[in-house]
């Protein structure tokens, strides 16, 4: 009998962020031990109360913290606004195709001297052959069914007022100005963190970018992989951004608490007197490490670190110095940590190359690069996450992948594996403006639980 056995070796829990199968496969060097070991694991499942897994998810708590942070603010002048709130009707629709301006306007009941002067001022305020279908516009009568207004929507966040004013009409540009309020989210994980986020975000769009978001923040504590059981949850404190009310995506998440796998990871953001936004545990340590935990984001591994393999264009067996991340052709490769640039050129084997030199006697390398990034030469100064080159498949390479080796004193090591030190503190200068920020957030954070909390009760929940 023969049996095929893939298993998905979890190394330790660190730092990916990525959302895509794992492909790691290790061969199986003693397949009684490993039966063995499955046999017991499948007797532990079988004693485990059932937990009973709904779709989709459903116990949903979703309400604003608080009002607007930044207040709705009135348009920059008050006369389009008041054409709006005199107008006895207001009729808004979108362009079509196969019409014309002044057809458009006409079908919609505008006719004469009034539509001809709107015309005239709105061409010469408003390259009108740039008017698409689908762009939204509005008509504004009086009582006696004159028109008094026309607004043109030229983007999400521009749109051009047309009005008449004291009997002359007049076009005037208006930019929209982007609300945003803060929100509490709660998300109950049943089996992934994007389904969970899914149920609240208005978009699916959205519900992407949150969870890059959060990935980005937990993702040197949490594999999203691995780590996530039923019943973790995700409270977040965030950003929602709206034009005129309309939902147009997230901003900052501000603070979070992810209860996962048995732990409590409270995190809020601080942003330092530059401006520049970092995450911190609320006692001020920094959620970041000394390196990424990969140097291109979306891929995934095709073959780890190992000290022995059978090369696939050789057919030789030998180490693998590093890890391979496969990408799509020309996805960025970043920096993993700060460095110096020590080589950044062609060779046969590695291809279009780069090589750092951190600091702690680390070495950091990038192969088969498509092209190295303008700027970087030996003796450049690069930061986390800098841009070195594109994922290609020059020198030695079978596909479009990144080979990625890290050396520590001179010797490769797994990148996978290290435990990289966290990266700076809160810096003590900004202690207090810490302290401000985080209690903030932090209250947000916790009103919300509570009230999501009372909402639960109240439905008969608890
Ligand atoms: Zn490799």
């Amino acid at each position: 009998m023969s049996l095929k056995l893939r298993l998905t070796v979890r190394p330790e829990r660190r730092l990916r962020l990525h959302y895509v199968p794992e492909q790691g496969v290790l061969p199986i060097r003693r397949p009684r031990t490993v039966l063995a070991v499955l046999l017991v694991v499948w007797v532990a499942l079988l004693l485990l109360p059932s937990r009973p897994i709904s779709f989709p998810f459903q116990a949903v708590s979703f309400q604003t913290v608080s009002g607007p942070i930044s207040p709705i603010p009135e348009l920059p002048q008050p006369w389009p606004q008041s054409v709006a709130v005199d107008a006895a009707r207001a009729v808004s629709a979108r362009f079509t195709s196969g019409s014309t301006l002044d057809a458009t306007l006409r079908g919609a009941g505008v006719s004469g001297s009034n539509l001809t002067s709107m015309l005239t001022v709105l061409s010469d305020a408003v390259d009108v052959r740039r008017i698409r279908p689908g762009q939204e516009y509005q008509l504004y009568f009086d009582a006696t069914d004159e028109l008094i207004g026309f607004r043109y929507q030229i983007s999400r966040q521009t749109a051009w007022f047309v009005a008449r004013d004291d009997g002359n009409w007049a076009a005037l540009q208006v930019a929209i100005p982007i609300q945003s309020r803060i929100a509490f989210v709660s998300a109950e994980i049943v089996d992934s963190l994007h389904r969970a986020l899914a149920a609240h975000a208005p978009t699916n769009g959205s519900v992407n970018d949150l969870v890059i978001k959060v990935g980005d923040i937990y993702g040197w504590d949490v594999d999203f992989q691995y780590d996530l059981r039923y019943g973790d949850r995700l409270d977040l404190v965030v950003e929602e951004r709206f034009v005129e009310d309309k939902f147009i995506g997230y901003g900052e998440i501000l603070s979070a608490e992810f209860r996962v796998n048995g732990l409590v990871l409270p995190v809020v953001r601080f942003r330092d007197p530059d401006g520049i936004g970092s995450y911190f545990t609320p006692d001020g340590a920094s959620l970041r490490r000394a390196f990424l935990r990969s140097p291109v984001k979306h891929s995934r591994i095709s073959s780890r670190f190992s000290m022995r393999r059978v090369h696939p264009v050789t057919g030789i067996a030998r180490a693998h110095r590093g890890v391979d991340y496969v990408a799509d052709p020309g996805t960025p490769v970043q920096a993993t940590a700060d460095g110096v640039v020590a080589e950044a050129r062609y060779g046969a084997e590695p291809g279009r190359f780069v090589r750092l030199r951190h600091g702690g006697s680390y070495t950091s390398v990038y192969m088969h690069l498509s092209r190295i990034e303008n700027g970087i030469a030996p003796g450049t100064e690069v930061k986390q996450g800098a841009i070195l080159g594109y994922v290609g498949k020059t020198g030695n390479a079978t596909g479009y992948h990144l080979h990625y080796g890290l050396e520590q004193g001179g010797r490769y090591v797994d990148p996978l594996r290290l435990q990289f030190p966290a990266a700076a503190p809160v810096p003590t200068n900004h202690w207090g403006r810490f302290v401000a920020q985080r209690d903030e957030v932090i209250e947000a954070l916790r009103t919300g639980q509570a009230n999501s909390a009372a909402a639960v009760a109240g439905a008969g929940g608890l």
